[in-house]
């Protein structure tokens, strides 16, 4: 046997093990859905996007819920660019 033989040999072998192999699910049960929120806005003054909810106080300095909008409380948000440093006011929309 040539050095060449032994070498596809060996190739096949691999593959071989690798396909016999029984498939298991990736995910264990149950499946779960991650909710992902954003609130996305742009600085009036730079046009930098920003998500407000990136700001960990956001949900302690406005009482409002998910999806809240079009409700005083969702409206008049203060909002604050992170690049400029710009303060301003945003009526939240869903
Ligand atoms: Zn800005």
């Amino acid at each position: 046997m040539s050095t060449h033989e032994i070498e596809l040999s060996k190739e096949n072998q691999g593959r071989e093990q690798t396909v016999s192999g029984r498939v298991e699910p990736v995910v264990s049960l149950p499946i779960k859905a991650i909710w992902t929120l954003e609130l996305n806005t742009v600085c009036p003054n730079c046009g930098e996007h920003l998500d407000l909810l990136d700001d960990g106080d956001f949900w302690e300095e406005n009482r409002i819920q998910a999806g809240e909008h079009e409700t005083e409380q969702s409206k008049n948000i203060d909002a604050w660019c992170k690049e400029c440093e710009h303060e301003f006011k945003v009526d939240l929309a869903y």
